[in-house]
């Protein structure tokens, strides 16, 4: 078979999920070429990124960092052109000559240039799951409006997406039942703190809340994975990716993190997709679906896994998830407004301003305190996460 070379542009290519990005890209000299890489201001790493995929454009948030990227890159003698600022994520994201977007950047910051991907009818892989929260209705509004293809790199979506008929277009017209779904069991490893009692959850440190058992990730959602808000923002997603209602979706604690989530169909079948917690795996799988490529990672041992144990989430103990799951039952613009709350309510617990037990609790009275509406334009979505955020750091400076 021959392969066309797919040019691609990573959006968050120093972060976790874009480091393994390029570790699978570089397996695949034949397949990919990088167009553009682009990071907040980690420019050393970006340095060393261009110098190995020599990118075209390599795009820096920060304008300092991209003052000494372009000098490090004149340096090495690298034709890599710097650009700076959210326009220029944007650019790169849309670029003609660009097939594939890996929008691999951190919360809020990357909705503009993930939608930038989908209006420009580009093939988006997903991992940045806050776009989705944020903006849903909208967002799959685009994918539909310019024929962007839509693929999920959050694990468990991954799995889902494996694990549903092959025909998307159904169940995205008709709903999952039409395709003789009954639901979906999203997995979730229960985080750091599964078995903290309640009491001990306030004196716990940044260091323990990114302290994930099973996987190696960023520090904000290694936070939400330790209050559930990764799985409650995890539920969200799913509604959006698989035309679901929240009451089709089932949260299930999976302590070992080896099933990555399950469908269940109308005659009792339920399937599953197995494999190490790696993310090179759902990586891989998008960057080549409907193929299938090396990802480098390690095959299953399933005799040394031994055992998969599951129970139900304590939506006392993890009243994250609880606020999840009622936004996404009111939805409109409710889960960008937790979304916001919930951004600055990490990056105030990770500078040590407010406790972990306080994250869910500024969460909630955000909440309680702004008005939800049903957006129609991203300009609501925009005001309303604004909204939060202000709403948020104003209650944390009044604690
Ligand atoms: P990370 O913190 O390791 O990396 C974030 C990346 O975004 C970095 O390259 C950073 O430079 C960039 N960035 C941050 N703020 C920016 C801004 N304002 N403008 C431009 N770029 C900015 O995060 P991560 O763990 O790689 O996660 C990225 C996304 O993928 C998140 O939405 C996360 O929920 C999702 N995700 C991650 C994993 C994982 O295993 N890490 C798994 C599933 C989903
Ligand atoms: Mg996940």
């Amino acid at each position: 078979m021959s392969l066309q070379l797919q040019q691609i542009t990573v959006l968050g290519a120093t972060g976790s999920i874009g480091v393994s990005t390029l570790d699978v890209v570089a397996r695949h000299p034949d397949r990919y070429k990088v167009f553009a890489l682009t990071a907040d201001r980690r420019w050393q790493l970006l340095a060393t990124q261009c110098l190995q995929h020599q990118p075209r454009y390599a795009v820096l948030n920060d304008a300092k960092a991209a003052a000494n990227l372009t000098a490090e890159l004149q340096r090495q003698g690298c034709e890599t052109e710097v650009l700076q600022g959210a326009s220029a994520l944007e650019a790169v994201a849309a670029h003609e000559q660009v097939d594939t977007v890996m929008a691999a950047i951190v919360g809020g910051a990357g909705l503009l240039p993930t939608l930038a991907a989908v209006n420009a009818g580009k093939k988006v892989l997903l991992a940045n799951k806050e776009a989705l929260v944020m903006a849903g209705g909208l967002f799959t509004q685009a994918v539909q409006k310019s024929g962007a293809v839509l693929l999920p790199i959050d694990s468990e979506h991954n799995a889902i997406f494996q694990c549903l008929p092959n025909h998307r277009s159904d169940y995205l017209a008709r709903g999952l039942m039409s395709s003789g779904v009954r639901k979906i069991l999203l997995t979730a490893s229960g985080g750091p703190f599964r078995n903290t009692p309640s009491c001990d959850l306030a004196k716990v440190t940044p260091e323990q809340a990114c302290a994930h058992p099973n996987w190696s990730m960023g520090q904000k959602i290694s936070v939400d994975s330790a209050t559930m808000m990764n799985k409650g923002l995890e539920l969200i997603e799913a509604c959006w990716l698989f035309n679901a209602r929240p009451h089709q979706i089932q949260v299930v604690i999976h302590p070992q993190s080896v099933i990555h989530s399950m469908v269940e169909y109308i005659d009792g079948s339920v399937l599953a997709q197995l494999g190490n917690p790696d993310m090179r795996t759902p990586i891989a799988h998008a960057l080549a679906w409907p193929e299938r490529m090396e990802s480098g990672v390690a095959s299953l041992d399933i005799i040394a896994t031994a055992r998969l144990d599951f129970s139900e989430p304590d939506l006392l103990r993890f009243p994250c998830l609880r606020l999840a799951q009622n936004a996404a039952d009111v939805s409109g613009t409710t889960p960008a407004l937790l979304n916001a709350a919930n951004e600055v309510a990490v990056a105030a617990f990770l500078s040590r301003q407010i406790r972990f037990d306080q994250i869910a609790q500024l969460n909630e009275e955000v909440l309680s305190r702004l008005v939800a509406v049903e957006p129609t334009s991203l300009e609501e979505v925009q005001s309303a996460d604004t909204e939060a955020r202000a709403m948020a750091s104003q209650l944390i400076n009044s604690w």
